[in-house]
């Protein structure tokens, strides 16, 4: 990293140039998101400047060629590739520019990872403000899904802690983009999946933290009401809170949890030994997934033993545990790869938010997913806060349900479609990041923001140059 005095974000100064800047090399290739569904073959480009960046997207509107950004492809389904189309992959674009020690605020290029992030902010006491489940994610990335994590009950999603971002525009022209001098730009992109253009660079608001531990205390919850009950009391008194449910248990134990709770731990409450180095982060991951797993590993009776073991071994009630960022925030970012696990079919996350009143309803999808033979391996119930501005951003008050299913599951297109209709009818809405099966019709009645986004859409880029697999199926 190289530490500079922070500055405003300000495009390169040689972006963009009437010269067209030397081509950057591209390479075919067959690309899926993380769920290892829908792989498609586009041409990849891997741009190391923004002006070669926005080269490459005039090149692309000059021959109506489709083109997409990719972070580190941790969206589950189809939002970073583009078929028969160009993908430009920030990978080399993951400079952090400067890190103000003092202050927090962070300039970084838009390929850099959560994780160097946290790597490097953790060095003068900072943290990101908003970690998904994984930090194997671009800021880029982040902007573009507005993620959010445990925290948003208190802190809401990624964007709200974006101070600037230079962007370029689907022509390959910049501009610096700032929630206060564009709002309408900066909330169609927070949030927008890539289509309105490409984020170079951005400058993000860091949290100050005394530690690298998570206080943590645990409670195990008997029932879908028990687990709601927590949840909610739990936002008035921790940072971080989430609930890993049960999802199998069925009768008088649906929906019982393990919900853990926390907050970075006071540099006064760390053990002796810790105490000299109290920002300790070792970010590698501790195993490697085998490269195959036969089908079929993942099924309804090989989850049921592994969410029993994992809810008995839970504690009833645990206080005060300090917890790594790996425990705490990515434990499944402890395995790499662990997406190989369901077999060469790949799996299919699905996440709704239902609004709060929506309670029946969030029970009803609990008792739908026990009933069905699709097993959901890991499912995490949370509650948000308000959302943001954001036109296509997902988080808005209320019951946030993640599950995720392999994807040869028999019968999962029509059970997920029956959890659609219970979204829509209880005013909620899906993820992007994470749909691979949505329809366009559905999609229309949960966002929206989703007319004002096209409108904008068609003013940037009235050639449609930005489109994605996503796009294309949703006509976003
Ligand atoms: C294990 C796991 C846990 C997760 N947990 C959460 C969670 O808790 N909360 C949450 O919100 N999400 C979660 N996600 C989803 C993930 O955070 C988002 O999908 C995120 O967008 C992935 O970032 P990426 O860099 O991999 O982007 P990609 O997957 O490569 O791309 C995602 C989208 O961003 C666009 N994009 C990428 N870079 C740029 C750029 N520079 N400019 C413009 N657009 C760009 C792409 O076009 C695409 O539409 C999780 C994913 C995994 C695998």
């Amino acid at each position: 990293m190289r530490d500079m005095p922070t500055s405003p974000v300000t495009p390169d100064p040689a972006t963009p140039s009437a010269a067209p800047p030397s081509p950057v090399p591209t390479r075919t290739v067959t690309l899926t998101g993380w769920g290892r569904v829908a792989p498609t073959t586009a041409d990849l480009a891997t741009p190391a400047t923004g002006p070669a960046a926005a080269g490459l997207l005039r090149l692309a509107a000059g021959r109506s060629t489709p083109v997409i950004p990719r972070g580190l492809g941790r969206s589950y389904n189809n939002a970073a590739q583009s078929a028969g189309g160009v993908v430009i992959s920030t990978a080399g674009l993951n400079r952090i520019v400067s890190l103000d020690p003092e202050t927090g605020v962070a300039v970084c290029e838009a390929g850099v990872s959560l994780e160097q992030l946290m790597v490097a902010g953790l060095a003068h006491g900072w943290f990101v403000p908003v970690s998904p489940g994984t930090r194997q994610v671009t800021i880029g990335g982040a902007i573009a899904a507005d993620v959010h994590g445990k925290n948003h009950h208190q802190a809401g999603s990624f964007a709200s802690h974006v101070a600037a971002f230079d962007l370029l525009l689907p022509r390959g022209e910049p501009v610096t983009v700032t929630p206060a001098g564009e709002p309408g730009l900066f909330w169609a992109t927070a949030g927008g999946m890539g289509l309105t253009g490409l984020v170079t660079r951005a400058t993000i608001r860091l949290k100050r933290v005394e530690s690298s531990l998570v206080a943590v205390d645990t409670v195990k919850t008997a029932d879908i009401d028990e687990t709601m009950a927590v949840l909610a009391e739990h936002d008035q008194r921790y940072g971080y809170t989430v609930a890993w449910s049960d999802v199998l248990a069925t009768g008088r134990a649906l929906g019982r949890s393990v919900i853990t709770s926390g907050d970075f731990a006071r540099a006064a409450d760390l053990p002796p030994g810790r105490r000299g180095d109290p920002f300790a982060f070792d970010p590698r991951s501790r195993i490697g997934a085998p490269a195959a797993f036969p089908p079929g590993l993942m099924n309804r009776y090989s989850i049921r033993l592994a969410n029993e073991a994992w809810y008995r071994k839970a504690p009833r009630l645990r206080q005060g545990e300090l917890q790594t960022i790996n425990q705490f925030f990515h434990p499944l970012d402890g395995i790499r790869n662990w997406n190989r696990v369901y077999g060469p079919g790949g799996f299919r996350q699905y996440q709704y938010v239902l609004p709060f009143g929506a309670e029946a309803a969030v029970r009803r999808s609990f008792e739908l997913v026990a009933a069905h033979p699709a097993p959901s391996f890991v499912t995490v119930l949370k509650r948000f806060g308000p959302g943001d501005p954001g036109l296509l951003s997902f988080p808005a008050a209320g019951w946030t349900l993640a599950l995720d299913f392999p994807a040869r599951t028999p019968g999962l297109g029509p059970f997920l479609d029956q959890l659609d209709r219970l979204v829509v009818d209880h005013g909620g809405r899906v993820y992007l990041a994470k749909d691979s099966r949505v329809s366009p019709a559905t999609l229309e009645q949960m966002y929206p923001g989703l007319p004002d986004f096209r409108k904008l859409r068609a003013e940037l880029d009235p050639r449609g140059t930005m489109v994605s697999d996503l796009s294309r199926r949703l006509g976003l």
